[in-house]
């Protein structure tokens, strides 16, 4: 199928897009961008905040969910081998992370901000972001910017999300780092065309609040626009750019 759109790619801009799969379930399309391989959802098909708030709520995501917990320990994990390194380079005690506390931004925490919670008690300073959410919205005052901002399971719900990486970037110290965490549809074994109308069968494109799926080829184009070089970090969903 190479049916073209008038929507552009919201992550590189190009208007070459091709429609690879359609989701007659949930009543939506499935674009892929030639130039940063960045599948996405057009606007027209995207859930009204309403409905994408209500979706999330239906999730169980506190502290008292182990298997969530489990899962952001995964990412907190990694947060705090950076924080260690950071603390190492300046020249104070690796084991003392009072000493200087890193400033970390949990960009998209969710309502209940339990990456916080965890990282607090690991000696990181944690400040929590979520714009869908009340009393979470605003941005702390932070005068020379975040050692690191987590985004972890983020980018694939953002809606402009070229624009949300340049605002992070723009949050983030001179060396800071950026730890996104989402699924690579390649790495599902996807293939370079997304798996072409099999893709909405995929678990991840199954979500109707995800509207953005990333290859490593698109993690390259990340990279280009927070202006940073993508680290593996030995888990297959979790990258640091920094
Ligand atoms: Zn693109």
């Amino acid at each position: 199928m190479t049916t073209s759109t008038s929507t552009s790619c919201p992550l590189c801009n190009s208007n070459a897009l091709s429609l690879i799969s359609q989701d007659e379930r949930h009543r939506r399309s499935f674009y892929l961008c030639p130039d940063c391989d960045l599948i996405s959802v057009p606007p027209q098909y995207h859930l009204s905040r309403t409905d994408e708030l209500a979706r999330y709520a239906l999730h169980d995501n506190s502290l008292s969910n182990k298997g969530y917990v489990d899962f952001l320990s995964e990412v907190a994990d990694v947060a705090v081998n950076i924080a260690s390194e950071m603390q190492h380079t300046a020249g104070l005690p690796i084991n003392d992370p009072m000493e200087r506390p890193v400033k970390l931004l949990d960009f998209g925490c969710g309502r209940d901000a339990v990456l916080c919670g965890l990282l607090v008690r690991r000696g990181i300073e944690c400040y929590p972001y979520d714009p869908l959410y009340e009393g979470l919205r605003r941005l702390p005052d932070i005068v020379d910017g975040y050692d690191i901002i987590v985004a972890g399971e983020v980018v694939e719900h953002l809606r402009g999300v070229e624009g949300e990486l340049r605002f992070m970037s723009g949050l983030l110290r001179e060396g800071g780092a950026i730890i996104l965490r989402t699924r690579l549809y390649d790495d599902a074994g996807l293939g370079a065309d997304g798996g072409g109308e099999g893709f909405k069968n995929w678990w991840y494109a199954q979500d109707p609040t995800h509207i953005n799926f990333f290859s490593r080829k698109t993690l390259d184009r990340v990279a280009l626009i927070v202006n940073k070089r993508i680290e593996e970090t030995g888990r297959r969903d979790i990258f640091v750019f920094r």
